[in-house]
């Protein structure tokens, strides 16, 4: 076990707390990234705004708990996220969004923003965009668990993902205790959102991600009055990547050729076609200088 301090970080006008790239942690499975944005309280400040900007080679995961955020994307999508729902967003080969917190709304936040690095097969596939307002859910000894990706407890996700992995929110409004059973296969992670948790006798609260390493058959789980969770797993990813900005690649000429390909303004080159977000109040984003990167 090892236990991870999320580092504070700024998404679009808000503080985050960052779980993963950690010093200690780079991935979990696939899980790449891992942000908890908020709770921001109502009124507090001005919302989320993340102006449009591109990704390539991963898949942005979005999980709303509360407030109400609209996606744009250079694919033509508009979408409205609310509690309880995931946008699912494949970048693949390259496509570009923004994110910006609903007009005339609480500006009230709270939500988890995960990375799904693509293996290499899938990388470059055609971008996408889904929308998944409902997903499987089950109780487990007191705790209402959703099952965001994955497979778990005989349901399965429809969010489509590439590798094998899982990720499950559990709520529990009162006290709750119960053994999850696991993928011996998978690498784990449980990150506690709001209250606190007691993970594998191990006691956990909010901004410390807790990893599990694999080889477990279950987790117990123990809560002693209203808590929130996401535990996310999957198969060790068995690739090295490259993750700086909003890419994930195998190489900094990747990289450098991706940036200058969004900084150009055309959103397209003969490598990288980003298109454009039409619609949100934010400015572009540019691609600052890439460092010579070590991994
Ligand atoms: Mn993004």
């Amino acid at each position: 076990m090892q236990r991870i301090e999320t580092h504070a970080a700024e998404v679009g006008g808000l503080p985050v707390r960052r779980a993963v790239p950690s010093h200690g942690r780079r991935m979990v499975g696939a899980w790449c990234f891992l942000d908890h944005l908020g709770p921001v309280e109502p009124r507090a400040g001005g919302g989320l705004h993340v102006g449009p900007h591109p990704h390539i080679g991963l898949q942005t995961f979005t999980w709303m708990i509360e407030g109400e955020v609209v996606h744009r994307d250079s694919l033509g999508n508009e979408q409205v996220i609310r509690p309880g729902e995931v946008n699912l967003m494949t970048a693949g080969r390259g496509i570009s969004h923004s994110e910006d917190s609903v007009a005339g709304g609480s500006g009230g936040l709270h939500a988890t923003q995960l990375w799904i690095a693509l293996p290499e097969v899938e990388r470059r596939r055609a971008p996408a965009f889904e929308h998944h307002a409902r997903l499987p859910g089950f109780g487990l000894g007191g705790f209402r668990a959703t099952l965001l990706a994955g497979r778990a407890c005989g349901e399965s996700s429809p969010v489509p993902v590439y590798s094998q992995l899982v990720g499950i929110d559990l709520t529990a409004s009162g006290p709750a205790a119960e053994a999850l059973p696991l993928e011996p296969a998978f690498e784990y992670a449980v990150l506690v959102l709001t209250g606190s948790l007691t993970v594998a006798d191990e006691p956990l609260a909010p901004n410390v991600l807790l990893y599990l390493g694999r080889g477990r058959q279950e987790l117990s789980l123990r809560s002693s009055g209203a808590s929130r969770s996401i535990l996310v797993g999957g198969e060790p990813f068995g690739e090295e990547i490259l993750l700086w900005w909003n890419f994930v690649a195998r190489s900094r000429e990747e990289i450098v050729s991706a940036s200058a390909a969004w900084n150009a303004g055309s959103g397209s080159t003969a490598d990288y076609a980003f298109g454009e977000v039409h619609g949100s109040p934010s400015p572009r984003l540019s691609a600052p200088e890439v460092p010579l990167i070590r991994r």
